[in-house]
């Protein structure tokens, strides 16, 4: 129980309530959040409420408060969090990882970045040059990520829309040697759409006049971390292609587009030169790549025109895959720039890791499509690692004590995690089938495969099984009871953005620029046209590989868990909107997790340290004890005051089941103190 902070502030950790009901916990979350509190506990699990103002709680000073502090020693607080993964780090030699999750705009990304400065800020006591040069490029990486993968929604003013786990490498020394991230699934559509009232990513605008210094410091971190000048230079260049190529406009001469004689064209031809001059290649070959595909007929090699359609499609592929691919080249260069080299290995001995992962929450919108899918199944994976680690952590911690487990109930949601991911009759695997089906390829069959698949499965409804349920549209929606609430998806555009194709002859054009920068993004474009035979793999197959394997480098380490809330939809500091935090306490599990803290004991303490707060309660213990040990003492103490039936002594720690029984021994001291 966090000291020095009274109950007026509600309680410093849900664990401590005297009922685990809705009521009370949503009760004890408004208060604190009121009080200013933004932070409380479930055990060890920090839950945060954006207080969206600015909070004198990130200086230095708190810095020091935290700094090789226990948890409970402090008003809860993301910096507690980072000390014991950073100790956990540095004295036990655990790989460690903080999971960061929540809906957008809930505070994650801010808080991963005082997690970042804080572990800057207890890093390097003796200042070694090379080491504060690694912190310098951890934390300027963050400045140019944001500017390429962040933009301004109706949620949030500079949302992230890409998933982010950044490894931090760390000597024997417990100082910063390196780092690696990985990014997963960026926005990409948003250089084509964005919704009303909302932009494309910050750099777009970094060389109009309002955002003209966010492009200096953008440019100067840039450089700081590494980039040449050239390669910034064609980082700029790639952005203005992709604002030309938006802004191209297909046409074409004839009647309805279905006789030979029929051309397509581009109307705004003037912009062709231009982008020819920005991508180091030929007009003619641009032209060509927007107009024609180059087909194999058998040994024969055709250029055959596109549709209006198939070229307005290609357009806006290329302008999404181009961004996508600088995104990736941008992250892949950092990486290249602050990876621990094994020079460096070398020198500096054994090399730990602290993973911080900020990545997308769960999102129910009005229309929900392929990308709330895949962010969903995201959370779903990340749900079912947090109830196999913080069960699993719960069970190591009583083995090592020697107190016997009793078997906890909760909601296991791997059926939901199988539902959408395994092999051959998992949603990806049906998407993919749908999508290699020779002839006809459409959402709608897809949603008959899914139909007529799925129809049996728990989690599954489509309007076609359920013809009451009024809500799904007949050829179009299909619903999942996730873990977290029933998400109804549309299938539109399912097929398309599962195929995510890009044709070959835009891979080809890039490779050929002479632009090294350019022709390096695009390796696959060497290939020539009767080369291709590998299908590409699709999008849900690849962003299932990369959850795969995220969770498997998460559930090899020791996680911390920081569980972001948003309090409003208006950016209040004031408001906090019952139903609106309600529905985010259910969905992250919030209550369960109470619970599964609490079915064990709901708190637990060294002997030496419980001695420490509570040895004046006890005439055996105040001042010293001359019991043979801290653990016969602190025994003693507690058969003094009848609490037998409701503690464990494990070998280094006491285990208290109840939090009433806290409460008294906190109440007994308040008198004798
Ligand atoms: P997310 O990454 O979850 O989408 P952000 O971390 O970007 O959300 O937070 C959204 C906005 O909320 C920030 O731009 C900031 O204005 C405010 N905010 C979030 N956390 C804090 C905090 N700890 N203190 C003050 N303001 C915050
Ligand atoms: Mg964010």
């Amino acid at each position: 129980m966090a000291e020095h902070e009274s109950l007026e502030f509600g309680k410093a950790d849900f664990v401590l309530l005297d009922d685990v009901s809705m009521d009370e916990f949503m009760e004890n979350l408004r208060i604190r959040f009121e009080k200013g509190r933004i932070y409380t506990y479930i055990g060890e699990v920090v839950v945060s409420v954006n207080p969206y103002r600015a909070m004198n709680i990130y200086g230095r000073d708190t810095i020091e408060q935290y700094k090789g502090r226990e948890l409970y020693e402090r008003p809860p607080h993301l910096f507690a969090i980072a000390d014991a993964a950073y100790k956990a780090m540095k004295r036990r030699n655990k790989d460690t990882c903080i999971v960061i999750s929540g809906e957008s705009g809930a505070g994650k990304t801010e808080a991963s970045k005082y997690i970042m400065q804080y572990i800057a800020a207890i890093t390097n006591p003796h200042q070694r040059a090379e080491v504060e040069r690694v912190k310098n490029m951890l934390l300027k990486s963050n400045c140019v990520l944001e500017a390429f993968g962040n933009a301004k929604t109706n949620r949030n003013d500079n949302s992230s829309r890409f998933g982010k786990y950044m490894d931090i490498n760390f000597d024997f020394k417990g100082d910063p040697i390196g780092g690696h991230i990985s990014n997963y699934l960026l926005e990409k559509s948003r250089v084509i759409f964005q919704q009303e009232g909302e932009r494309s990513f910050h750099s777009f605008y970094q060389s109009s006049i309002n955002d003209s210094s966010d492009f200096k410091a953008v440019a100067d971190a840039m450089k700081v971390i590494g980039f040449t000048g050239e390669e910034v230079h064609t980082v700029y260049k790639i952005l203005a292609t992709i604002l030309h190529l938006v802004g191209l406009r297909i046409w074409f001469l004839g009647g309805i587009f279905d006789s030979d004689g029929d051309v397509t064209l581009i109307e705004n031809g003037n912009l062709v030169p231009v982008l020819a001059e920005l991508l180091a290649t030929k007009q003619e070959s641009v032209e060509k790549a927007l107009l024609y595909r180059t087909v194999a007929t058998g040994r024969d090699v055709i250029d055959k025109q596109h549709t209006p359609q198939e070229a307005s499609y290609g357009r806006d592929a290329l302008a999404k895959a181009i961004y996508d691919r600088l995104f990736c080249w941008i992250v892949g260069c950092i990486n290249d720039i602050i990876e621990v080299k094994n020079y460096d290995a070398r020198i500096h001995g054994k090399n730990t890791v602290i993973g911080v992962l900020d990545i997308y929450g769960f999102e129910i919108f009005q229309n929900n499509s392929f990308e709330q899918f895949c962010i969903n199944y995201c959370n779903e994976k990340l749900q079912q690692l947090f109830i196999q680690l913080v069960l699993k952590q719960e069970q190591e911690e009583y083995q090592r004590e020697g107190i016997p487990w009793k078997h906890i109930d909760y909601f296991n949601n791997q059926i939901i995690v199988d539902l959408v991911e395994q092999q051959h009759k998992g949603i990806f695997s049906i998407l993919d089938e749908a999508c290699m089906n020779v002839g006809k390829v459409t959402d709608e069959l897809f949603l008959q495969a899914l139909n007529s698949k799925l129809a049996k499965h728990a989690h599954y409804t489509s309007r076609k099984l359920s013809p009451t349920e009024k809500c799904l549209e007949f050829d179009r929606d299909f619903r999942i009871r996730h873990y977290a609430g029933d998400v109804t998806y549309s299938v539109v555009g399912f097929i398309d953005k599962n195929k995510d194709t890009l044709f070959q002859d835009f891979k080809r054009l890039l490779y050929n620029s002479s632009n090294p920068v350019l022709k390096a993004m695009w390796p696959e474009g060497k290939l020539s046209i009767t080369e291709v035979t590998k299908r590409p793999l699709t999008a849900g197959t690849l962003f299932k590989t990369s959850m795969i394997s995220l969770v498997e480098n998460l559930a090899s380490k020791e996680p911390y868990y920081v569980r972001c809330i948003k309090p409003n939809d208006v950016k209040s500091p004031l408001l906090f909107e019952q139903e609106r935090c309600r529905h985010q306490v259910e969905y992250l599990g919030l209550l369960e997790n109470v619970r599964v803290r609490r079915a064990g004991f709901a708190y637990r303490q060294t002997y030496p340290r419980f001695l420490q707060r509570y040895k004046m309660i006890s005439q055996f213990t105040w001042p010293n004890h001359d019991l043979p040990s801290d653990r016969e003492a602190v025994k003693r103490l507690l058969q003094g005051c009848g609490f037998e039936h409701d503690v464990a002594y494990g070998k280094t720690k006491v285990f208290i089941r109840t939090p009433r029984t806290l409460f008294t021994l906190e109440e007994q001291r308040a008198e004798m103190v």
